[in-house]
């Protein structure tokens, strides 16, 4: 990148003195973790991204270019100190992460107990539906704590298990594991892949749960006998995965707010029962950023829904 800042404004900018900036390269007067965080930002273009320094400071990096008459003279990099907004979430996220973690030992012990009930003896018809009712709703804590326990994963600063993996593998990965719920539900998932083998570097476990999650809702909120259409791309450095459904659509109003954490939307027309954790798509959104990514989505009520999740071919050190 050019560096077209004047040193002395960009440091003071920076918090930096002027007397201390100038006659000073850049990256000296802005400290060097702070500087490299601007300087592979492409010349012309935004970008909002976290930067953290060795020093243990946090900052929120926003980038936007100086246009004058469709001219970029410069660009304006502003650096807001958030160390103290990560610390009281990283306390947040331990205390969600512990209390997660140990419910998992008696979540465990109670389905173990209530799977072996039947076997002490013959339940009547009554006791079989109280029965399944405890059943679900274990399932239904044991998938919120295991999506907590994740949601905490993503937003510690713990590495991802990068590896270079094939786009079909994680497409095949989940349609093995969804298949058995779109059968019950008579819905065919109609597979697409790139026409040339295509390798992408991710964490395989949380791509193959990102994926899964997109597959799960547009089952979830397909009516029977529906299609699903799953589709694999490469768009210029990345892949695109793309989950279709012809489900009820979301509403206008839900759909700034459907990625946030425990959001569902107030009432869909055709979707009568609903379940989830509404963690579901914050954690597509997590897992995107983490690989440096973007999820987004295109929908139409009564038509349907397109979900779209971007993860670049190659992983650059600062993604993790
Ligand atoms: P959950 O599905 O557990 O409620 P999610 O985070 O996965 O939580 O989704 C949040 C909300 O977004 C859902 O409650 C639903 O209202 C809406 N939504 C997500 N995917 C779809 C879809 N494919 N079709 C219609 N609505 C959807």
């Amino acid at each position: 990148m050019d560096h077209h800042l004047c040193q002395p404004c960009s440091s003071i900018a920076a918090g930096v003195g002027r007397k201390a900036a100038l006659g000073v390269s850049l990256a000296r007067a802005l400290g060097e973790g702070v500087f490299s965080a601007v300087s592979d930002v492409p010349f012309g273009e935004s970008l909002t991204r976290d930067v953290h320094t060795s020093d243990g400071k946090a900052y929120l990096l926003l980038v936007e270019p100086l246009k004058v008459d469709e001219r970029t003279l410069g660009m304006i990099a502003i650096f807001k100190d958030v160390s103290a907004f990560k610390a009281q979430d990283a306390t947040k996220t331990e205390f969600v992460t512990t209390v997660s973690h140990e419910l998992r030992s008696p979540l465990t012990l109670m389905e173990g107990y209530a799977k072996i009930l039947r076997l002490a003896g013959n339940l009547n018809d009554q006791q079989e539906t109280y029965l399944n009712n405890i059943i679900t709703g274990l399932d239904e804590m044991r998938s919120l704590v295991q999506n907590l326990l994740d949601l905490g994963r993503l937003d510690s600063n713990d590495a991802l298990e990068i590896k270079s993996v094939p786009v079909e593998d994680i497409v095949r990965r989940v349609v093995e594991t969804m298949d058995s719920q779109a059968k019950n539900k008579n819905i065919e998932l109609d597979v697409s892949l790139p026409d040339e083998p295509l390798m992408v570097e991710a964490d395989a476990a949380f791509l193959v749960q990102a994926l899964k999650n997109l597959v799960d809702n547009a089952i979830k909120y397909s009516s029977n006998k529906g299609r699903i259409n799953l589709k694999a791309q490469k768009q210029g450095e990345a892949v695109v995965l793309t989950v279709e459904d012809f489900g009820p659509g979301i509403a206008p109003l839900d759909q700034r707010k459907i990625f946030k954490r425990f959001y569902h939307a107030e009432s869909q027309v055709g979707v009568e029962e609903r379940s989830g954790s509404g963690l579901g798509l914050a954690i597509v959104k997590s897992i995107a950023e983490r690989h440096g990514g973007k999820v987004w989505f295109e929908s139409k009520l009564g038509r349907g829904s397109s979900f779209y999740l971007q993860i670049p071919l190659k992983q650059s050190k600062k993604s993790d």
